[in-house]
């Protein structure tokens, strides 16, 4: 098998008509061997009526049903370890990525690379909640991880299956793979990509996202794998409390300078003092936690979902 592509589903009902469709016209004259696992992630509306519906008419589609929803990081895992082709590449249900980049990712591949990954360089996406956000995190992730992206975030990516052989995905991790791939030798290169405004539906994710997005970073950065829960338990009120600190050490150091106020047993001194030392307490704590929570699900050799069914795999 050359290729599978990989398809997290979360209430995407109307979208999967219309992405299966997209992706059998995207690969119809490539003559390529493809087979298209669509996981539903726990959905609540009709998808998994259409995802069934597919794959009886179609034996290239291969649906994987989740018992729950476990997320987009997870529901890609499921695809990713049931996937059977030489090169993996997963995108997004509701055809905000193209189907028609996909040709184009393989061919890169086929340079030789083990890791291209899409740059949504016209990004369909809403400026201050979504791209801003993003444009932030991708510069510090840049910095972070050594491995210098334009767009760390974009589902749309082709892997040589070894590659994701070795990373076990937690959190909101899926964005962190070429990072991970590339400490452990792998070629890594970007391409452009098409992006284009969900089709049908809502967008599944708000701001809070990005913050796990941060911390799932700073795990990353320090362990070099990851979990999700108490890191962002505790870092998230750590990133606030530090936040908080600064602000009122802004406010300390202008009373200090521009107004002549005496800082002496100031009781805003003490509360800066206090809120960047929790702030920092918080998040090393959030880190330690995190430790002991990645050793206790690699123990127990725990997966990050649970499969109730599995359809036209042999
Ligand atoms: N998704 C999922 N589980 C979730 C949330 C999202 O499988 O808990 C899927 C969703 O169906 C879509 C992809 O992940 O195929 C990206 O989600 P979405 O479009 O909502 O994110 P955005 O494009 O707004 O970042
Ligand atoms: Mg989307």
């Amino acid at each position: 098998m050359d290729l599978s592509i990989v398809v997290p589903i979360y209430n995407e009902e109307d979208n999967v008509p219309v992405l299966h469709a997209r992706i059998s016209e995207a690969l119809a004259d490539t003559g390529l061997d493809y087979e298209l696992i669509l996981v539903d992630d726990g959905s609540s509306d009709n998808s998994y009526a259409g995802l069934k519906l597919a794959a009886s008419q179609d034996p290239r589609v291969k649906v994987v049903k989740l018992r729950r929803n476990f997320g987009q990081t997870a529901a890609m895992a499921a695809g990713f370890d049931n996937a059977t082709g030489r090169v993996v590449i997963p995108m997004d249900g509701d055809l905000q990525n193209d189907p028609l980049d996909i040709p184009l990712l393989l061919a890169r591949i086929d340079e030789g690379y083990d890791v291209v990954s899409g740059w949504r360089k016209d990004r369909k996406d809403t400026f201050i909640n979504r791209r801003l956000p993003s444009i932030l995190a991708n510069g510090f992730i840049s910095r972070m991880t050594g491995v210098h992206l334009h767009d760390y975030g974009c589902t749309l990516k082709a892997y040589r299956r070894e590659v994701l052989e070795d990373v076990n995905l937690y959190g909101e991790m899926h964005r962190f793979v070429p990072a991970l791939a590339h400490q452990v030798g792998a070629r890594v290169t970007e391409m452009p990509v098409r992006h284009h405004e969900r089709l049908h539906g809502v967008s599944k994710y708000g701001i809070s996202r990005t913050m796990k997005v941060i911390l799932d970073l700073m795990t990353v950065k320090f362990l070099l794998s990851y979990s999700t829960k108490p890191i962002q338990l505790f870092g998230r009120w750590g990133i606030y409390t530090l936040f908080a600190g600064c602000l009122t050490g802004g406010v300390t150091l202008y009373m200090k300078f521009f107004e002549q106020t005496s800082m002496n047993r100031n009781p805003l001194l003490i509360l800066t003092a206090f809120l960047l030392f929790m702030g920092v307490q918080f998040i090393v704590l959030g880190l330690l936690a995190e430790l002991s929570a990645r050793t206790y699900y690699e123990a127990q050799g725990k997966p990050i979902y649970n499969i109730k069914e599995k359809i036209n795999f042999v």
